[in-house]
């Protein structure tokens, strides 16, 4: 069985380590001539709207999937008009752009902060007095991370946040003031069977995901399990999907979903029965799906920008260490490592420690 993946950066690398014990190869097809993942598979290199290497991917895989949303919607309709295409297309058209994502989760009726379109500057101050401050500016397609957005406190930041965005269609949004941020992951394959992952805690510095735990019997886990539920049935899903919320005073609010595996959902490697990575090729594989109870209580922490020494961070005990294989750079994800624990005092502990260590190494 050979999976097709477009990108080859480190989601694509996990989503192969999973595959070879299922007996899966991989092409990937990436323009970054050094892409991580590229030791894995066969790496088609170029640019992702080549006619010819779209074509070879289309003929040798047997199904094609991808790691990140901003695959050009061009693209994969030329894929799924060629051969299976898992996630299907319209999953990404929504993932793209945040008015019509928000749009399709108020249509569902998973709540999201206030939210208006935003096209200029006059129609970002009309906006204003209708969403309240503080607010967020954000551009509608293309933002990741934190990037392309802009905290709105008071009129004075109006025009150099719109500025900001060089005139590109956004959208505003409440801020809101969250107790915690949580993600739901959960895994759809081609027969429909679904299985939830135990929630993510996700701690972001700076835009970033920083650490992730998984929270075994979390009170809000029904909550998010409808909601991804909607989701999954009104986008006929297949694949592992990332639904980020926040939580605040018992209710959740969706901030945005992820049609691919999920950062926030690495602990998965050691913390569950099966990975993410694993249910993600098993479901586009019309596999049955693997159990996601969660092992132990684990939690795992970003190496962003640096990396401290390799021998150092083995000493660290219960941990387990995934480098990329990519070359440090300001704001770049270059490893994770995840801890696993009996209990929370132990889990708090193994935290600081990795936390420590990833913030002396990052130089952003
Ligand atoms: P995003 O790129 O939309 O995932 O935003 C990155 C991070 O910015 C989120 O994980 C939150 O920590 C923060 N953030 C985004 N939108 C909001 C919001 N409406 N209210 C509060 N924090 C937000």
């Amino acid at each position: 069985m050979i999976v097709g993946v477009l990108g080859a950066g480190q989601l694509a690398r996990m989503i192969a380590l999973a595959g070879y014990p299922l007996g899966v190869d991989f092409i990937f097809l990436d323009p970054s001539v050094d892409a991580c993942a590229n030791r894995l598979g066969e790496h088609l290199h170029g640019d992702y709207n080549d006619p010819r290497l779209l074509a070879q991917l289309a003929e040798r895989a047997d199904v094609v999937t991808y790691e990140f949303e901003n695959v050009p919607a061009d693209v994969a309709e030329f894929l799924a008009s060629h051969t299976q295409v898992h996630p299907a297309p319209k999953a990404l058209a929504v993932a793209q752009d945040r008015l019509i994502e928000k749009t399709f989760f108020h249509d569902l009726a998973i709540p999201t902060p206030a939210y208006a379109a935003v096209n200029s500057l006059e129609s970002l101050e009309q906006a204003m007095p209708v969403i309240g401050w503080p607010a967020i500016l954000k551009s509608r397609t293309l933002g990741y991370d934190g990037k392309g957005q802009s905290l709105l406190k008071s009129a004075d930041d109006l025009k150099p946040a719109w500025e900001q965005l060089a005139g590109v269609p956004a959208v505003v949004e409440a801020f809101v003031p969250f107790n915690r941020e949580v993600s739901i992951i959960a895994a759809r394959n081609v027969s429909g069977a679904t299985v939830y992952y135990p929630l993510s805690e996700n701690y972001h510095r700076g835009g970033i995901l920083r650490v992730s735990e998984s929270r075994d019997n979390d009170p809000m886990q029904q909550q998010a399990e409808t909601y991804i539920t909607r989701l999954m049935e009104a986008l006929d899903y297949v694949g592992v999907l990332a639904l980020e919320l926040f939580e605040i005073d018992g209710k959740l609010i969706a901030n945005e979903f992820a049609p691919r595996v999920h950062n926030s959902g690495h602990w998965t490697i050691e913390g569950a029965e099966t990975s993410q990575f694993e249910n993600h090729l098993r479901a586009i594989l019309d596999l049955p799906l693997g159990a996601t109870t969660a092992v132990g209580k684990t939690a795992m922490v970003n190496f962003i920008g640096g990396l401290p020494e390799t021998e150092q961070l083995l000493t660290i005990p219960r941990s387990h260490l995934h480098l990329y294989d990519k070359a440090p750079r300001k704001g770049r994800k270059v490893a994770h490592a995840t801890a696993r624990a009996d209990t929370t005092g132990q889990l708090a502990e193994l935290i600081k420690q990795l936390t420590e260590l990833a913030d002396k190494a990052d130089d952003s």
